[in-house]
């Protein structure tokens, strides 16, 4: 049945605290940062939009006032015409004189198409036009005296004392080009304030695309004019456009033409204009005597928040050099805590295996560095602990030898008859104190070992030697117990063929190693079977081991038997001290559980290796390693 075998708990927190302690800085060093600079970049944003927004009212501002100082001061103020003979021309002039002061005016003022004086009968009394001017046309117009345009909304508006402006009107030039046109009207009023007559007439309006063309904003804002329907008036950025509806579309148009309400500056709107730029718009709606225009200002963005785009790249920047920082801070903090976290940790691994000869060396100057020295009198403590318990084994060991070996000759003595004849029954019960006392003396010995090989007094001779005289005497030794039990034992001393060469080894105690090793093949046989002892030669490697030493060439001894065999749990423990497999078949085998430990310390201080392989019911291969002695140099 395969048993459950938990991963060790170090293997499944290995790394965690270190990911904690850095994901903790992390977060410290990154939160705040981040809301700072959202917060930064927020405020800014906002400001700058502010800032965009103010500069773009003021800017439709300072335009609006120019266009209606255009249409005010420069068309609808033709009273204040003044003659040369004082007074009000139109109230006494004749019209001829009349005739002369409109063209007069004409001449003056470059953007009249075309003038007339309308008496309040409504009766056109006198009129130019610029194309007529200072010609015949100046005596030809008064044919025109006849007309009556008392019914016009222009004469009736002006008549009653208000300024008139019609609806824009485009008219091409000779080249084909549109110039945007108005209507309109004023009264003309005698020295009392008197409305006398109308003056009524065509503007051209081109004057205004020198105005709102001049407006800008920046290096790429502009500023543009349409009239109540979307058709542009007057633009930067659109020559050649006037008059047409280009721009009437464009959200912004649609939010100041045909009187719609007033916009407030922070009113501002971001889309792409007619040329598939993304631009913040601003526009102001005007109403020119009953004219509802509108003027939209658009700055592209790529200029209009440049500022906050930079800003935008260095807090990015900032951002990220930072957060670099806090990584690398947080990585170092936690590499900090936790080495000396992680030197302890192997500190009490060595301790669990036993191993007192070496504490942890923890440098850091604070409580861990408390925790180490802490942990260091711990092992010291235990170490004293270890030797004092070793010293105690090895005396109570060592003062049980003489009785115990007493106690067998006594025994053996009694049974030989030496003390006269003894009963059957006392036969019996004397055979049985003596293997008993035999296991104490087995038990003696290996506790003596033990404590020998633990306080370093296992006294080992290593030289070279024939292994296989060693191994058939041993074997010999025991074939009395082997025959006993019913196991037949088959050594090949060969080695496919060759000679057997010498090992690195001490004699006596290979014959230790291998007393144990056939001995326990016999114990743990669980009935009659066999026991095979072969040999293999491993050949020298070359940096082969983890550390990259060389490995000598290795002479193996395989002690093969068809015993009960080792449950796979169990084969790692085997050589540990008192270690024994428990189990139905081996309950009744008595023994000490310090066999093969004793066997590993002899095999390992003469430079060897020992394992094991096994199956459970099937039996058991132990194996040995010796290093083989190098050929001697004669
Ligand atoms: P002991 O034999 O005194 O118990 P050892 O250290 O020699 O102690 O052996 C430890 C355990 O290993 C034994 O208790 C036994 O269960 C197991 N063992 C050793 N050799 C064999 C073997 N050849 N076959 C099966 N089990 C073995």
């Amino acid at each position: 049945m395969a048993t459950f075998v938990p991963v060790p708990a170090k293997k499944v927190f290995k790394g965690k605290l270190r990911n904690k302690i850095f994901l903790f800085m992390a977060l410290i060093g990154i939160v705040p940062l981040v809301a700072a600079a959202v917060m930064t970049y927020y405020v800014v944003t906002s400001s700058h939009r502010d800032d965009v927004a103010k500069l773009e009212a003021a800017t439709l501002t300072q335009t609006q006032g120019e266009i209606q100082s255009f249409i005010n001061n420069d068309i609808l103020t033709q009273t204040s015409v003044e003659i040369p003979y004082g007074g009000n021309i139109f109230a006494t002039s004749s019209v001829p004189a009349q005739q002369y002061v409109l063209g007069q005016t004409l001449g003056a003022l470059p953007f009249l198409r075309s003038e007339e004086y309308v008496n309040l009968a409504g009766t056109v009394t006198a009129s130019a036009d610029r194309n007529d001017l200072f010609g015949s046309a100046t005596s030809s117009s008064l044919s025109s005296s006849s007309t009556n345009v008392g019914a016009s909304p222009a004469f009736q508006a002006a008549k009653n004392g208000n300024d008139y402006l019609g609806p824009v009107a485009f008219v091409p030039d000779a080249t084909g080009k549109n110039i945007p046109t108005v209507t309109f009207a004023s009264p003309v009023k005698d020295s009392n304030g008197q409305i006398i007559g109308v003056i009524a007439g065509v503007a051209a309006l081109d004057e205004l695309q020198t105005i709102v063309a001049s407006s800008n904003i920046g290096n790429t804002g502009y500023l543009y004019l349409v009239d109540q329907n979307g058709a542009l008036i007057a633009g930067g950025g659109f020559a050649g456009d006037v008059g047409s509806s280009t721009v009437a579309q464009i959200p912004m148009v649609q939010k100041v033409i045909g009187g719609a309400p007033a916009l407030t500056a922070a009113t501002q709107m971001r889309y792409k204009n007619a040329f598939r730029q993304s631009v913040v718009a601003a526009g102001a709606p005007m109403n020119e005597d009953g004219q509802y225009w509108g003027l939209v200002a658009e700055w592209p963005t790529s200029e209009a928040d440049a500022v906050i785009d930079a800003l935008l790249l260095r807090d990015a920047i900032m951002l990220i050099v930072v957060f670099g920082l806090v990584l690398l801070l947080g990585a170092v903090l936690a590499l900090i805590i936790v080495r000396p976290i992680d030197t302890l940790e192997e500190g009490t691994e060595r301790v669990a295996q036993g191993k007192f000869n070496e504490g942890v060396s923890i440098r850091t100057g604070d409580e861990l560095q408390e925790l180490g020295d802490s942990f260091n009198d711990m092992v010291m403590g235990l170490k004293q602990l270890e030797q004092l318990k070793d010293e105690f084994v090895f005396v109570a060991a060592h003062e049980l030898r003489t009785p115990v070996a007493a106690m067998k000759g006594y025994l053996e003595l009694i049974l030989e008859g030496t003390t006269g004849a003894i009963p059957d029954a006392t036969r019996a019960f004397i055979e049985k104190v003596i293997a008993s006392n035999q296991r104490l003396i087995q038990l003696v010995n290996d506790l003596l070992e033990v404590a020998r090989s633990q306080a370093g007094r296992l006294t080992i001779q290593v030289a070279p030697v024939d292994i296989a005289p060693a191994i058939t005497s041993t074997l010999d030794e025991l074939k009395s117990l082997a025959d006993e039990k019913g196991v037949t034992m088959t050594y090949d001393a060969a080695l496919a063929g060759a000679p057997l060469p010498q090992v690195l080894a001490d004699a006596d105690r290979i014959k230790e190693v291998v007393t144990n090793l056939v001995g326990n093949a016999i114990k743990y046989m669980g009935g009659a079977g066999s026991i095979t002892i072969t040999h293999e030669l491993a050949p020298a490697a070359e940096s082969l081991t983890r550390d990259g030493r060389d490995l000598p060439a290795m002479l193996v001894t395989h002690i093969t038997d068809t015993g009960l065999g080792i449950p796979k749990e169990a084969q790692q423990k085997l050589f540990e001290k008192f270690y024994r497999v428990q189990t139905d078949k081996t309950k009744d085998i008595t023994g000490t559980g310090l066999g093969l430990f004793i066997v590993r310390e002899i095999i390992e201080k003469m430079g060897g290796t020992i394992g094991v392989v096994s199956e459970e019911g099937k039996g058991s291969t132990f194996s040995f390693a010796l290093q083989v002695a190098p050929p001697s140099e004669n």
